[in-house]
């Protein structure tokens, strides 16, 4: 639609409405000035300017004048823009294209509505098109509210549409303008369209042919054509589609392109109308964006809004990125942004306007991290005092001597913890690494200074198995640093009693070193003086989680544990207030576990190989699948497993069962078995992942392997391999021909757990990688976890910032940290 068709509607509008000046946000001078800006060039520069003139004062104008002024600018500008209609480009072979329809808009309406030559090639010439059905919301002259007005504020959004919105959680105007599209698809000829594409087409309905398969499915074809082309729009149970469209009338249809016996269709697409607001946008976008939608809030009236309160807001919004920054960073003005990601004028563009976004949000997480790191290191924390051979009798103590990386890490904790500044560090490491022993080390100087320490696990089994390793390895320990340290475990099977009398030995400072769940710790336990908390996470990450301690008025070092290498992104982000230790170097004599992925037909395979292992005196781990995060179905179903398994397959040897709903001390009975080696085959809930350490066990069977991340496969198999032996870890998938995925080639052939991190998180994104809900982040609309050179920008703008105005009180950052703060 050129310009001129543009304010004409706009004004017809206007009049039909009364001339109450509230067919366009912001009123009719508004909307002329912008227009005018758009219109303006080398030639029409006196035209524009008489339309100007002609609506100079129309606020104040009475309603009579208000129509007389229109009647000006209208014909004002129809004198300047009477260049003749430019032939639309046409196939050879296509007839010339009839004069456009002419089609008198309704009375009192002085204004002919010209029908511009479509640039989009039609299989008839698409004729006069009929307004929007649903009144796009025109929004009113005086606008007397702001962008965190409720969106109801917007005429043409009532009480009910508001109440729609609040699903897609827009409540205010600034939310509309942030409902950014989900998609983009591409407007294409027909011709052009290939298997597999997201396309928008522009095509005539040629014929509608409605039927019923023999089993009474309803179906109905719309066959679309254009100049190039004509596919089929298929839907299935939709009876009212062949009623909503009728043959010969323009539609643009969006969605997947599909293949019905070798022919390209569309199943079920997004369709409607074609309107000249729509073409309108397709004109200039070249794509259909797709916004998320909820019941009651329909593609087309949303789609409209928004390219409303873009055109009124998104230049009032103000841009909370500094100029300066704006420019090192080369980031796109956000005024540009917003209209960019709603209706790109290339893809190009909305790249752009995309990038800003996303850095914005990365950057907010990042401030938010230097921030939160900070108000940590306000209140002190108790130094403690680290004898010089600590080290060299530690080491005496152990087992083992420690591997270099091992090393490295003690010596980073102990320069935080002789510190006031209380330790916020986060010590990675894969599986086997030998993290244990690193902590220990710190948990003995916090006792040695005559204060407490505390670990706490994720879970009771691995609490218990920290315990007991602890145990294990205490003695000798104690006797080279000259100290006898007393252990308590604190889990929630213990029975009332023991819970209580422990609690209570912690609370008078009977107990230097507390073993025990996050859970039970943080809510019941009072510490007489707890110097130093070590958080064993796993892959349950959680800011929330770190800072209750704080919350309960302690404020020790904190040592936090992970597991599960985590990809660097989300170590900057999730952990990104923490300092880094990583174990990058794996004790010796390990052997890289041979792993394979099996085909559900394999199984027996699997099997027979099991019982080899076992004839050569070897032990193996059977892992059930992941049913539901809930421990008494996965418990029920490893019953099943393990009734199966010793019954039917391994009658004849020693099988075992363990998961999350047996007592402790049955728990404890099953492992010490699988340990002594009375047990051959150990039948397991995912729930143990971590817990067992039994050298001779050297094969693994992961059932249902295709329903775990990469991260947590890495987990489980990495309780083989731990001895002499070469061990090995086959992965039965659920699905046949799941062997495809790309997941497996990748576990297969990598030992590298930081790598299989990475690929878990490109893979399943963020949300699947922590492998629960809650990661501690705040929503991300645009940016990608992934996008590790992004996040790195971000942090070192942040970082600058944060070094320059750490309490964010220059003016130039007064924006930017009511932009933070909204965002956490
Ligand atoms: P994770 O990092 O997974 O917690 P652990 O601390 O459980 O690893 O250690 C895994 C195994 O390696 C344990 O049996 C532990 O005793 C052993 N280990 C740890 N450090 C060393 C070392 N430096 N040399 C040999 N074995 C070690
Ligand atoms: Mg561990």
């Amino acid at each position: 639609m050129s310009n001129f068709n543009e304010l004409a509607k706009i004004l017809a509008h206007e009049q039909k409405s009364g001339c109450k000046n509230s067919s366009v946000i912001g009123g009719v001078e508004k909307f002329v000035e912008n227009w005018a800006q758009r219109t303006r060039n080398a030639e029409n520069g006196a035209g524009v300017q008489q339309v100007l003139d002609a609506l100079n004062g129309y606020a104040q104008a009475e309603p009579t004048q208000r129509n007389a002024m229109i009647q000006r600018a209208v014909s004002a500008a129809r004198q300047f823009d009477t260049k003749p209609p430019r032939p639309a480009a046409q196939p050879k072979r296509e007839p010339p294209r009839p004069p456009a329809p002419q089609k008198k808009s309704p009375a009192p309406l002085p204004i002919e509505l010209r029908q511009e030559n479509s640039p989009l090639p039609a299989s008839e010439p698409i004729p006069e098109l009929d307004e929007d059905d649903e009144p796009i919301p025109s929004q009113p002259m005086r606008v007397d509210f702001g962008l965190d007005a409720p969106v109801t504020k917007l005429q043409g959004v009532g009480g009910v549409k508001g109440k729609q919105l609040e699903r897609l959680g827009v409540e205010t105007i600034r939310d509309l303008l942030y409902h950014f599209p989900r998609d983009y698809r591409p407007v294409k000829k027909i011709s052009e369209l290939m298997y597999g594409d997201n396309a928008t087409i522009i095509a005539q309905v040629s014929h509608i042919n409605d039927y019923k398969t023999r089993n009474g499915f309803h179906i109905t074809d719309i066959v679309l054509m254009d100049p190039t082309g004509g596919i089929t729009a298929k839907f299935f149970k939709q009876p009212w589609v062949a009623k909503q469209l009728r043959p010969r009338q323009f539609v643009v249809v969006s969605g997947k392109v599909d293949r019905d016996l070798n022919k390209l269709s569309f199943k079920s697409p997004e369709y409607e109308p074609l309107t000249r607001e729509l073409q309108r946008l397709l004109d200039t976008a070249h794509v259909y964006p797709v916004y998320p939608l909820t019941e009651g809030v329909k593609a087309k009236w949303l789609r409209a809004t928004e390219r409303e309160v873009v055109r009124f807001w998104a230049d009032k919004v103000v841009d909370p990125l500094p100029a300066t920054l704006r420019h090192t960073a080369q980031l796109m003005p956000l005024n540009d942004a917003l209209r960019e990601i709603h209706f790109p004028s290339s893809m190009g563009r909305m790249e752009d306007a995309r990038h800003r976004f996303a850095f914005e949000e990365l950057l907010y997480i990042q401030l938010g991290v230097f921030r939160q790191r900070k108000k940590w290191r306000q209140e002190p924390s108790r130094p403690l005092k680290i004898e010089n051979d600590f080290l060299a009798r530690y080491e005496a103590g152990l087992p083992f001597p420690l591997t270099g990386a091992q090393k490295r890490a003690i010596g980073e904790i102990f320069s935080d913890i002789q510190d006031s500044a209380p330790m916020s560090r986060l010590l990675q490491g894969d599986v086997g690494a030998g993290k244990t022993v690193v902590a220990l080390a710190a948990l003995l100087v916090a006792v040695m200074n005559g204060t407490q320490a505390v670990l706490m696990a994720p879970t009771e089994i691995l609490a218990e198995q920290h315990y007991k390793t602890i145990n294990n390895i205490l003695p000798a320990l104690a006797e080279k640093l000259g100290i006898q340290p007393r252990v308590k475990l604190l889990i929630g099977s213990l029975r009332q009693k023991e819970k209580l009398a422990a609690q209570q030995e912690i609370s008078e400072g009977h107990v230097d070193i507390a073993i025990g769940t996050h859970a039970l710790i943080q809510e019941a336990v009072r510490f007489q003086n707890l110097s130093l908390a070590v958080v064993d996470e796993q892959h349950r990450f959680g800011v929330g989680q770190r800072s209750a301690l704080r919350q309960k008025g302690y404020n020790p070092h904190i040592l936090v544990m992970s597991a599960t290498p985590i990809p660097r992104t989300l170590a900057l982000t999730v952990y990104g207030d923490l300092d880094l230790s990583i174990l990058d170097e794996m004790p010796p004599g390990r052997t890289p576990i041979m792993t394979k992925w099996l085909e559900p037909k394999e199984r027996e395979r699997a099997y027979m190989f099991i019982r080899k292992q076992i004839s050569e005196g070897r032990q193996a781990f059977v892992i059930c699948p992941l049913i539901q995060e809930s421990e008494a179905i996965d418990a029920k179903a490893a019953v099943e497993e393990y009734e199966r398994l010793s019954n039917e397959i391994y009658p004849d040897l020693r099988v075992g069962l363990i998961h999350g709903k047996l007592r402790p001390a049955e728990k404890d009975a099953v492992m010490n078995e699988f340990r002594d080696h009375t047990v051959d085959i150990l039948v397991a809930t995912s729930v143990v992942e971590v817990g067992i350490d039994v050298p001779n066990a050297t094969v693994m069977l992961i059932e249902g392997a295709d329903r775990f991340g990469l991260a947590q496969l890495h987990q489980f198999r990495g309780r083989v391999g731990r001895g002499a032996h070469q061990s090995y870890a086959m992965l039965l998938a659920d699905k046949s021909g799941s062997t495809s995925d790309e997941r497996l080639k990748v576990i297969e052939q990598t030992q590298d757990g930081f790598k299989l991190a990475e690929a878990d998180l490109l893979l399943r994104g963020p949300g699947e990688f922590f492998g629960t809900k809650q990661s501690g982040l705040p929503d991300l609309k645009v940016a990608q976890l992934t996008d590790v050179k992004l996040l790195e920008h971000a942090r070192t703008v942040a970082q600058e910032i944060f070094e320059r105005d750490p309490e964010f009180s220059q003016p130039e950052n007064q924006l930017l940290k009511k932009g933070m703060n909204e965002f956490w």
